[in-house]
C-alpha cells in the first residue's frame, strides 16, 4: 500500500503575514510547538519561515517588531499532496532542505512536511540496517556553559548551521538549547538571558554504542530532535539530532526508490532467515505481511496470506482467541507477551510464544499488530527438564557439587551443606580438598585422579571431614564432564553419606570380634591375637602360656538360680580373668563357661604357674550377684610355647587337654601340658566322644551282682554294675572308661541312665514276683548334682508301684566324707524316699568316727582288697576285723566285697559278717540270667560249719 504525502502532512492553519512582527512569528511557532510558517500574501504564498530564519535573526540582532517579511525565504519547495512519500522524500533531500510545502489540489497550501515527518513515517525499522549511535553522530554542535550569554552562541550557531547548544559543567551535559527555544526565548526577549537560565535540563543522552533504533525511538517517544551522545563515563562526545538520522539517506538520494526497495529486500531476507513468524495484521484482523515461517507453519504462501483473515487458516476457536489477543495489545497500546498452543498445517502442535506490539501511525494511532511468535516447546521442555536437574539437585539426600576444570568448587547443593556442615559461602572457589581428612595418604587422591583422566569416572569410599571436624565416610562418584572441544570443563562429585553405616560396621566389627556378654575378644580376635603373640613370643624368646579354662560347676549355678544370674557370673568371671591379666595378654570366651588365655612375657615355667595361681585364686573368690553368695572354681590347663613347639591350633588343643587332666585331678587346679601324656590323652578324648555316642545308641548294659547272707543261705541282693559293648573293643568294664567321664558332666548323664535302668529291672522283677533290692553306685559328680534328688524323686514317681526299699545307693568312703554336709543331706532327703544308702570301698577312705555318726548310710561295703588280702596279711585283717566291729558298734549293715573264695566267705562269718559278694559266690552277669542263678544258688558247705 503506497502512501502519498496528503497521508503524513502535518496541517499549517495558522498563517503568517508578510508583515506580521518576528516576535508574533517566534510566539506562534513556539506555542504551537512547530518549527515552519507559511507567509502568505494575497491568497497566495508569499515565503516560508522556520526556526532557523528566528535563530538568524537574532544573532542578527534584529529588532522584534522587524516584518517576517525581512527574514523569510521565499524559495519554497513545493509539492502536490498525491506525491508518492518516496518520490517527495528523494524530492527533499535532493534539495537539501528540511521543509517541503504542500499544495492540494487547488494549488493552495496544506501543509509541511518536515524531516520528524519523513522520520516517523518511515519508522523505527527503518534505521535498523544501520549501525549505532556513533555512526552518525554529529561533532558540529556549539558548547557553552552555564554563565554563556545566550546572545554570544547565537552567531556561531548560524555560521555552523547547528541546531543547538549543549551546555556543559565540567565536560558533563547539564543541559540544551536548541533553535526551537531560542525562537521561544526571541519571542519572550530574552536574548540577553544565561544559557543556564534558559536551557532545558535535565539532558537526555544516549549511549554511543546504542542502537541506532533506540535513539529513533527514544526521539519519537520523547518527542525531541536531539540526543546528547555520552560514553560509558557520561562524558560528552556527540550530537544526535534529527537530521543526523536522516542524513545518510541523502548520499542514496539518486535512488531512493531503489534504496528503498533494497532496504526493504534486506529486511525481508532478515525476516526470512528468522525462524520466528514474524506477521502484521491491520486492526480488521487482515494480514498485511508475513514472513516464511509464518507461511510455512500455517502452509499458505505469503502473497495469499496478505489481505486474508486468521479465519480462514484456522478453526474458528483458534481464529478468536488470536483476535482477542490482538484487541488485547490494542487496547494497552504495548508490547505484550503471551503464551499458547497453536497447530500447524501439518496438524502438529507446537507451543508458541507471541509477542505482539501495536503499530502506531505518526500521530500515535494505532493502525495494527505487528506479531513474533517463537516456537518454545523444546525451550520449555528443556526448562523443565532444567527445573527437573534444578530440584534434583537442590532436592537431592545425597551431597553435590559441581567443579570448574580446575577442580575449584562451583555450586553445591543443600544436602552437601547438611551433610558437611559447610555453607556455600565456605567452599564456593575452594578446592574439594577443604573437606579432607587426612586419612588417605597421597598416593589415594593421586590414583583417583589419574582414575578420572583416564575413564572420566570414579567411585569410591571416602573418609572426609565435616566443618566441626568430625570424621565423615563418603561413597563418593566423580564424574568429568567434557566440553565441546573435548577437554574437561566440569567435575560432578555425587556423595552418600555412609558414616553411620560404617559405624555399624564397626559395630559388627565388635560384636564379630568380642563376645556379647564379657566383652572380651572372641575366638575369632583371640587367633589374630595369638598369631601376633607366637611371633612375639619367637622374637623375644620369652615364654607364651596358652591357657583354657573351664569353669568347675557352672551349669548347676545356672540350673538352681537361672541363666540372668549364670550370665552376670560370667561376666564378672570375665572381668576377673581380664584384671588378672597383664595389657599385653589376652582372654577369650570361647564357650559357654570356657576361656581361653594368652600370657605372655613369661620369663620362667615358675612364673607362668603364679600366674595361674593367681588367676584361680581370683575366681576362687565368693561372687556377690543379685544379694546371692556364689562360690566357683575353675580347672584350668596350660601349655608353654616354645617348649611346646606346635602351632597355634597344636598348641590350645594341648591346654584343652592339661584343662581336662585338671577337672580329672580333681578340679579347681591347673595343669601344664605334657607332651609326653599328650597321646593317651588324645586317646582318651576319643574314648569320651565315643562313650557319649554310645549312651545315645544304647551300648551300655547293666550287669547284676548277687549279694548274698551266707549264714542264711539267702539273696539279699544285686548290685548294678555297668558294662559297655564297645562296637569295636568288644564288651568293656567301668574301669576302662568310667574314670574319663569323672567330674564331666557326662557323668551325670551317665548316672541318670543307670538309675532308670535299675528302677525299670527292680520293676521287671517285682513283676516276675522277685522282690529283690538293686544297689546302684553314683559317682561323686552325679551326687553333687543339684538336679539328683529331684531326678531320682521324680522317677519313683514315674514307678509308684516301687517299694522305696528296692534301691540302695552306693557312694565311695572318699567322697562321702569330702563334702560330708553335701553327702548328709543328700542321703537325708534320700531317706524321706525310701532309699538307703551304702559307703562303698569302706576302709580305704580315712573315715573319722565323729563324720560316720552324722553320715546315715545304712550299709558299710568292706573294699574288696581288704577281703582278699585278709587270710595272708595282718593288717587287712585288722582292718576288716575293725571294721566289722565299727559297723556293730554304729548299727549299720556289713557287706563284704570281692569274696572270691569259700575260706574267705567262712572267715568273715566266723568275724561276724554274713553278707558278702563276690566271684566266689557270683560274678556280675546280665539281668536276664539271675532269676535262672539265683534258682540254682546254693550257699558253700564250708559255711554251714560256722
Ligand atoms: P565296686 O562298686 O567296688 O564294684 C565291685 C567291683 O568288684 C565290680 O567291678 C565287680 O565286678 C568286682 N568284683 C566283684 N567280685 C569280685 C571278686 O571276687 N574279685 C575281684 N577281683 N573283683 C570283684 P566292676 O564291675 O568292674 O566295677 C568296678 C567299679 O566301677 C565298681 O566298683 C564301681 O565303683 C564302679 N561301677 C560299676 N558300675 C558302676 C555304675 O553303674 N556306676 C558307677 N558310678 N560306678 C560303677
Ligand atoms: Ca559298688
Ligand atoms: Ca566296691
Amino acid at each position: 500500500m503506497k502512501r502519498h504525502l496528503a497521508d503524513i502532512v502535518t496541517h499549517h492553519l495558522d498563517r503568517l503575514w508578510p508583515d506580521s512582527k518576528l516576535s508574533e512569528a517566534a510566539a506562534r511557532m513556539a506555542e504551537m510547538r512547530i518549527s515552519s510558517m507559511l507567509v502568505m500574501e494575497g491568497g497566495s504564498l508569499a515565503g516560508i519561515v522556520t526556526e532557523r530564519d528566528i535563530v538568524r535573526a537574532m544573532s542578527a540582532g534584529m529588532a522584534l517588531d522587524t516584518p517576517v517579511a525581512r527574514l523569510m525565504s521565499t524559495q519554497v519547495l513545493t509539492i502536490g499532496h498525491d506525491v508518492e512519500l518516496a518520490a517527495a522524500f528523494r524530492f527533499a533531500v535532493r534539495h537539501g532542505i528540511r521543509h517541503l510545502v504542500v499544495l492540494d489540489e487547488h494549488g493552495q497550501p496544506l501543509g509541511v512536511v518536515s524531516e520528524s515527518d519523513f522520520r516517523f513515517h518511515l519508522g523505527i525499522g527503518f534505521f535498523a540496517h544501520l549501525s549505532d549511535v556513533a555512526s552518525l553522530m554529529g561533532q558540529n554542535w556549539i558548547q557553552g556553559t552555564t554563565d554563556s550569554p545566550l546572545s554570544g552562541v547565537l552567531e556561531q550557531m548560524v555560521e555552523t548551521r547547528s541546531s543547538c547548544v549543549i551546555v556543559t559543567r565540567q565536560d558533563a551535559p547539564v543541559g540544551l538549547v536548541t533553535e526551537r527555544d531560542v525562537v521561544r526565548l526571541f519571542g519572550e526577549g530574552k536574548q540577553a538571558a544565561l544559557l543556564g537560565e534558559v536551557m532545558s535540563s535535565p539532558v537526555h543522552t544516549i549511549r554511543s554504542n546504542a542502537a541506532l533504533t533506540q535513539a529513533a525511538a527514544q526521539m519519537q517517544i520523547l518527542k525531541i530532535r536531539h540526543l546528547i551522545v555520552v560514553d560509558e563515563q557520561d562524558r560528552l562526545v556527540g550530537l544526535l539530532s534529527e537530521h543526523d538520522l536522516i542524513h545518510p539517506l541523502e548520499w542514496m538520494d539518486e535512488e531512493f526508490g531503489r534504496v528503498a526497495t533494497e532496504t526493504q529486500d534486506r529486511l525481508r531476507q532478515l525476516m526470512n532467515t528468522i525462524p520466528d513468524l514474524v506477521y502484521f495484521k491491520d486492526l480488521d484482523g487482515h494480514y498485511l505481511d508475513c514472513n516464511e515461517a509464518f507461511s510455512h507453519c500455517i502452509g499458505v504462501a505469503r502473497d495469499a496470506v496478505i489481505g486474508r483473515t486468521d479465519s480462514e487458516f484456522m478453526s474458528a476457536g483458534q481464529a478468536e482467541s488470536h483476535r482477542l489477543r490482538d484487541a488485547e495489545v490494542i487496547a494497552a497500546g504495548k508490547t505484550l507477551r503471551s503464551e499458547g498452543w497453536v497447530t500447524q498445517h501439518d496438524g502438529q502442535r507446537i507451543l508458541m510464544e507471541f509477542s505482539k506490539s501495536p503499530v502506531m501511525d505518526p500521530g500515535g494511532a494505532c493502525v495494527g499488530v505487528v506479531s513474533v511468535a517463537r516456537d518454545i516447546s523444546e525451550r520449555k521442555l528443556a526448562e523443565k527438564q532444567l527445573r527437573l536437574a534444578a530440584s534434583v539437585f537442590q532436592f537431592a539426600h545425597d551431597g553435590i557439587y559441581i567443579t570448574d576444570g580446575d577442580a575449584f568448587i562451583l555450586e553445591i547443593n543443600r544436602a552437601f551443606e547438611e551433610i558437611t556442615g559447610y555453607h556455600r559461602a565456605d567452599v564456593v572457589g575452594k578446592k574439594p580438598d577443604i573437606l579432607a581428612s587426612g586419612k588417605h595418604p597421597p598416593e589415594f587422591f593421586a590414583e583417583m585422579w589419574d582414575t578420572l583422566r583416564r575413564e572420566g569416572y570414579w567411585s569410591g569410599e571416602v573418609w572426609n571431614r565435616r566443618k566441626d571436624g568430625e570424621l565423615l565416610a563418603v561413597l563418593t562418584t566423580i564424574s568429568a564432564v567434557h566440553g565441546e572441544a573435548g577437554g574437561v570443563t566440569h567435575y560432578v562429585c555425587v556423595f552418600t553419606d555412609i558414616t553411620a553405616l560404617k559405624l555399624n560396621q564397626r559395630q559388627v566389627e565388635r560384636l564379630a570380634y568380642y563376645d556379647a556378654l564379657t566383652q572380651l575378644p572372641n575366638r575369632s580376635l583371640f587367633t589374630d591375637r595369638f598369631r601376633i603373640a607366637l611371633a612375639q613370643a619367637e622374637r623375644s624368646g620369652e615364654l607364651l602360656a596358652v591357657g583354657y579354662l573351664d569353669l568347675d560347676d557352672f551349669k548347676p549355678v545356672n540350673d538352681s538360680h537361672g541363666h540372668p544370674v549364670g550370665d552376670k557370673l560370667l561376666q564378672e568371671v570375665g572381668q576377673r580373668i581380664d584384671r588378672c591379666l597383664r595389657s599385653g595378654d589376652t582372654a577369650s570366651r570361647i564357650g559357654g563357661d570356657e576361656f581361653a588365655l594368652l600370657v605372655t612375657g613369661l620369663r620362667s615355667m615358675a612364673e607362668a604357674e603364679q600366674a595361674m595361681a593367681r588367676l584361680l585364686a581370683a575366681l576362687a573368690e565368693p561372687y556377690l550377684i543379685e544379694g546371692l553368695s556364689l562360690s566357683i572354681t575353675a580347672s584350668l590347663g596350660y601349655t608353654l610355647f616354645p617348649y611346646d613347639d606346635g602351632d597355634g591350633d597344636a598348641l590350645l588343643r594341648h591346654a584343652d587337654q592339661a584343662m581336662y587332666a585338671a577337672k580329672q585331678g580333681g578340679r579347681n587346679r591347673y595343669v601344664c601340658f605334657d607332651p609326653e601324656h599328650d597321646r593317651r590323652t588324645v586317646e582318651q578324648k576319643e574314648l569320651l566322644r565315643q562313650v557319649e555316642n554310645g549312651l545315645a545308641a544304647g551300648e551300655f548294659q547293666l550287669y547284676y551282682q548277687p549279694k548274698v547272707d551266707m549264714r542264711q543261705g539267702t539273696v539279699v541282693g544285686v548290685e548294678a554294675l555297668i558294662r559297655w559293648h564297645h562296637p569295636e573293643l568288644g564288651l568293656l568294664l567301668p574301669h576302662d572308661f568310667l574314670p574319663l567321664t569323672e567330674n564331666l558332666d557326662i557323668a551325670v548323664d551317665i548316672g541318670n541312665w543307670v538309675l532308670k535302668e535299675a528302677l525299670n529291672q527292680a520293676l521287671a522283677w517285682r513283676k516276675a514276683g522277685l522282690a529283690l533290692p538293686v544297689s546302684v553306685n553314683i559317682s561323686p559328680r552325679h551326687l553333687q548334682d543339684v538336679d539328683f534328688v529331684p531326678h531320682l524323686s521324680a522317677l519313683f514317681e514315674q514307678h509308684p508301684e516301687l517299694d522305696a526299699g528296692c534301691l540302695e545307693l552306693e557312694i565311695l568312703e572318699s567322697t562321702a566324707f569330702e563334702d560330708v554336709a553335701l553327702v548328709s543331706e543328700v542321703i537325708r532327703e534320700c531317706a524321706a524316699l525310701g532309699v538307703t544308702f551304702a559307703l562303698d570301698d569302706f576302709g580305704t577312705g580315712y573315715s573319722t568316727l565323729i563324720y560316720l555318726r552324722h553320715l546315715h548310710a545304712r550299709v558299710l561295703k568292706v573294699d574288696q582288697t581288704f577281703v582278699r588280702d585278709m587270710t595272708h596279711d595282718m593288717e587287712s585283717f585288722a582292718i576288716v576285723e575293725s571294721v566289722i566291729g565299727l559297723a556293730a558298734a554304729f548299727k549299720r549293715q556289713l557287706v563284704a566285697e570281692g569274696v572270691e573264695t569259700a575260706e574267705q566267705g567262712k572267715m568273715l562269718l566266723q568275724l561276724g559278717c554274713n553278707v558278702a559278694q563276690g566271684f566266689g559266690i557270683a560274678e556280675p552277669m546280665p539281668a536276664g540270667q539271675i532269676a535262672e542263678w539265683i534258682e540254682r544258688w546254693r550257699p558253700d558247705p564250708l559255711w554251714r560249719q560256722v
